[in-house]
């Protein structure tokens, strides 16, 4: 038997990385039952990555396990069968629409959706039963980008591709932590700053980030204020445009251009010096000085944009805002060059262009008339809506309303990432019907289902996705699906044939219905697609063979480019009805909410290095959960000096929408003023640590993407009256405890632990009372210490064989809390020695043993290692800590950490 090699692509971010997957053939006979057995490498041919892989995409092999799975579908908590299950949807949405109309029901779906399962979701909720009630998370990630597309250029396109970005020698990356966001990328871009001196890069961001590491000159502006650059940018280029001195690209703005006139006067008024808007920022005037020269000076300026700018209430116009500054000096669609919008999500351009949101239809058409005809004649249907339907967080009130009383969300976790969170669960324990297809049988949205569909995870789909740079490659199926679990195409075609549309939704594979997408973007197209952009009408009669074999391309693909083309707009022609790009009057606005006495920080919200999304998949690779294990908050040292803050103390997050818990860490990367938590934290994982519970709800009034970046809030420092942290080789019951992380590890797993109230012991000894947490036999060894005074309890659990099964530590005060990653390691062993024994339950690891927090996720390398080898060795460079430790060699996430351990390493010798 033979190994089975896959060219597949990552599950995770918009970077859209190649990955080669080798499946141990004889380690995967049942495949749907047994362990499951995978390597995973870059794959050096995809044009994405050129072989390399981030931390989370190097820990694929280690998320395909079964045991959090959900395996087979349920009706109000009881396993059911597929027939039941999928009767019961469609029984369930054809009663609401009968009683109350297509406008009753919504799907919301998710850019971990395959193309192919977004075009029969899509299909299916606008095409045959009449309602354009059909929306995505990626309304959260970059919906801001696909309304300033089309206002700039008459169509959702991203002109350029990667390539670009080693080509420039500007690159721009504004609200970007390009470097744990999109971390493949950022090696790209670090490694063209080595190779070419020349190359500058330019930082904007409030926070100081890593990505910061590779930036030649870093503006922490003050967030929502990005407008006012742009506006200030294109304004700086206007004074400084001249006879001598051309800025502007005049002939591409006379023969392909509108609105500058409007856009300029706009600019002066908002910032019509380096000073006013350097004022506007809260920049140094100097800084932004040299922002502007730099760009003025430099025709191969590539401006990548993400979160920072997409998540806002004027998200749209600071989109633009940057469009306008590329389409005045006409760099655009040439190599090197171009405004570049980065999507969180493997397949939110997917969604685009079938059309999977409530603001768009299929094939990158809008609503006009004419669209709405052509895709009724395409289906053979009448009911495509003649009108835009509900957006995500829109969609959402609507439920809590009552308006819509079914909803089916499919491969997303809306009760944790929508903003006003709490609102949303709300809103789904009203909801008469509430369907949920997933991989995982355990999300905090899943919680609330009426029922659940168990839907096939990577390394079982198969199909296509399209990267950030309009990349499409195939997703490609290793295993057989799970138990039950069946693609998420299949299953809304089940529901549709049950709903009385069997004939459209006859499809048979994945294969056919790419097909009738390729086909529908070619349908009443131009054949270079002149009409429409999005046109891969080459692809329209592909084989299911050629289909399995897919290169990937960039799109269009049509008779004009059969091999698909990189760049779009290199010929000045863009959708717009003139044919002529747009550059937009852009009016800054400030954020909606503003900080006041009652909330006076600023909470920005996003990723960290190693987690995606919701942390279903990436917390199951534990190398993954090591580097940043707990939900936190940063904040400056003069905000957290105000409000009595310590490092690692856990502060309470309030706005007017709800709360949170996290741990403190107190950081000048911070601008005072502004705190910063992650989003990825669960009901699942913790208690009180859901960031969107605290998150507002506003929305861009264009494109309707909520303002994720910009809470105001206050921090408080929590009281707790006692703290404790269990290990445990078995997986325990939650304590009773406010604050309460879970993080699972090879051997074992951990739990953080803190309450404000006293600790109950029903009149038991503590250390009694303790020790119900953990799992303990008749043949276990208890060893414990308790020191009444200091209010210090330690419990550790040995089992008939010698090895460690569990651990309590507890206190009355932080600080009497041992360090972690020493005790963590002694349940690798399956045996302690006597020194390991001695120094157990003291929390006083032995000499040299002790490495510290995981920075190198890849090689499990600790901080304290690091931080010993430079000092043994010294090492002065992040390269010669690979060669000892091989910290750094892999995925490179973690080099921006290796370098700020080399200089506090330097600052302490001095
Ligand atoms: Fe996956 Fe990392 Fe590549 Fe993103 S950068 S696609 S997470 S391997």
């Amino acid at each position: 038997m033979t190994n089975q090699i896959e060219k597949t692509t990552c599950p995770y971010c918009g970077v859209g990385c190649g990955v080669v997957a080798k499946v141990n053939a004889e380690a995967n006979i049942e495949d749907s039952t047994e362990r499951r057995a995978l390597e995973v490498q870059g794959d050096k041919s995809h044009s994405s990555n050129l072989g390399r892989l981030c931390s989370k995409g190097s820990a694929l092999a280690d998320t395909v396990g079964l045991e959090t799975r959900l395996l087979y579908p349920e009706v109000n908590g009881l396993r059911a069968s597929w027939d039941q299950a999928l009767d019961t949807v469609a029984e369930g949405f054809s009663r609401v629409i009968r009683e109350h109309g297509p406008d009753a029901v919504a799907f919301y779906l998710s850019g971990q959706l395959l193309t192919e399962d977004y075009y029969v979701a899509n299909k299916l909720m606008k095409g045959f039963i009449g309602s354009a009630n059909v929306d995505t998370n990626s309304r959260l990630c970059m919906s801001s980008s696909v309304m300033g597309h089309k206002r700039a250029f008459g169509t959702d396109t991203v002109p350029g591709c990667y390539e670009d970005f080693e080509q420039a020698e500007l690159i721009v990356l504004v609200g970007s932590n390009t470097a744990w966001c999109h971390p493949v990328l950022f090696q790209r871009i670090r490694a063209c700053k080595e190779a070419n001196p020349n190359l500058k890069i330019v930082v904007v961001d409030p926070r100081r980030t890593q990505t910061v590491d590779i930036a030649d000159l870093h503006l922490p502006i003050a967030p929502g204020t990005d407008t006012w650059l742009f506006n200030g940018l294109l304004h700086f280029l206007s004074q400084h445009n001249s006879e001598s001195n051309r800025l502007f690209d005049e002939a591409f703005l006379e023969h392909h251009v509108e609105g500058l006139a409007e856009a300029l006067a706009e600019a002066a008024k908002s910032s019509g010096s380096i000073e006013k808007t350097a004022s506007a920022c809260d920049v140094d005037p100097r800084d932004l000085a040299t922002f502007f020269q730099w760009f003025a000076d430099t025709e191969k300026t590539v401006t990548l944009y993400s979160s920072g700018v997409h998540q806002s209430s004027s998200g749209t116009d600071k989109v633009n805002s940057i469009l306008n500054c590329h389409l005045a000096t006409g760099r655009i669609g040439r190599t090197g060059m171009g405004p570049f919008s980065m999507t969180g999500q493997p397949n939110a351009m997917g969604g685009r262009e079938v059309g999977g949101m409530a603001t768009t239809l299929a094939a990158h058409m809008d609503f006009t008339p004419d669209n709405v005809d052509r895709l009724n004649r395409f289906w053979q249907t009448d009911k495509v809506p003649a009108a835009q339907g509900l957006p995500a967080v829109e969609l959402f009130d609507a439920i809590h309303r009552g308006d819509i009383k079914a909803v089916w969300i499919m491969a997303t976790n809306p009760a944790v990432s929508l903003p006003d969170a709490d609102k949303v669960v709300e809103a789904l324990k009203k909801c008469e019907l509430v369907v949920v297809s997933d991989c995982v049988r355990d999300t905090d949205t899943a919680r609330l289902a009426t029922v659940k569909l168990p839907a096939t995870g990577w390394s079982e789909k198969s199909g296509t996705v399209t990267s950030s740079e309009r990349l499409i490659s195939r997703q490609r199926a290793l295993f057989s699906p799970a138990g039950e679990a069946r693609h998420d195409w299949q299953i809304i075609t089940d529901v549709a044939r049950r709903m009385g549309f069997k004939e459209s939704f006859n499809y048979e594979s994945a294969a056919a219905i790419f097909r009738e997408h390729a086909r529908l973007s070619g349908f009443e197209n131009t054949p270079s697609g002149k009409l429409r952009d999005f046109d891969i009408s080459g692809c329209a009669d592909i084989s299911d063979s050629a289909y399995d074999q897919l290169e990937p391309f960039h799109w269009p693909r049509n008779a004009a480019f059969p091999s698909g083309r990189k760049r779009l707009f290199d010929d000045g022609v863009f959708y717009t009805s003139n044919s002529k790009a747009q550059v937009v009057a852009i009016t800054p606005r400030t954020p909606r909410n503003l900080p006041d006495s009652s909330a006076p920080l600023v909470l920005n919200s996003g990723r960290v290095r190693d987690q995606w999304h919701t942390m279903t998949r990436t917390a199951l690779a534990p190398q993954l959960n090591q580097h940043i294990s707990e939900p936190f908050v940063e904040i400056h040292p003069e905000d957290a000096r105000r409000r009595n803050l310590a490092e690692g103390e856990i502060a309470r997050i309030n706005s007017q929408w709800g709360s949170m818990l996290a741990r403190v860490i107190v950081t000048d990367n911070m601008r005072a003023g502004e705190v910063f938590a992650p989003m990825h934290w669960t009901d699942v994982q913790c208690r009180n640590a859901r960031v969107c519970a605290v998150v507002n709800p506003v929305v861009d009034p264009v494109c309707f993407q909520p303002e994720s970046k910009h809470t105001p809030v206050e921090v408080d420092a929590y009281s707790a009256t006692w703290h404790a942290c269990v290990m445990s080789r078995e997986a325990i019951d939650w304590p009773a405890a406010e604050y309460l992380v879970e993080v699972r590890n090879e051997h074992y797993s951990a739990y953080e632990l803190a309450d404000s109230h006293s600790f109950e012991t029903a009149g038991e000894p503590v250390l009694d009372a303790l020790q119900y947490w953990l799992h303990c036999t008749e043949s276990d060894q208890v060893l414990s210490y308790e020191d009444e005074g200091l209010g210090i309890y330690r419990i550790a659990v040995i089992n008939a064989s010698g090895a460690l099964t569990g651990l309590v530590m507890f206190s009355r005060s932080q600080q009497y809390l041992p360090e972690r990653s020493w005790l963590g390691m002694q349940f690798a062993k399956p045996a302690l020695d006597a020194r390991a024994r001695a120094a157990l339950l003291s929390g006083m690891p032995p000499a040299g043993e002790d490495i510290g927090k995981i920075i190198c996720a890849c090689y499990s390398v600790g901080e304290k290692t690091i931080c010993q080898s430079i000092r043994d060795n010294g090492l002065t460079d992040v390269k010669q800590i690979g060669e000892r430790l091989k910290a750094g060699t892999n995925c490179g996430s973690c080099i921006p950490e290796l370098k700020e351990l080399l200089a506090s390493e330097t600052v302490v010798e001095d």
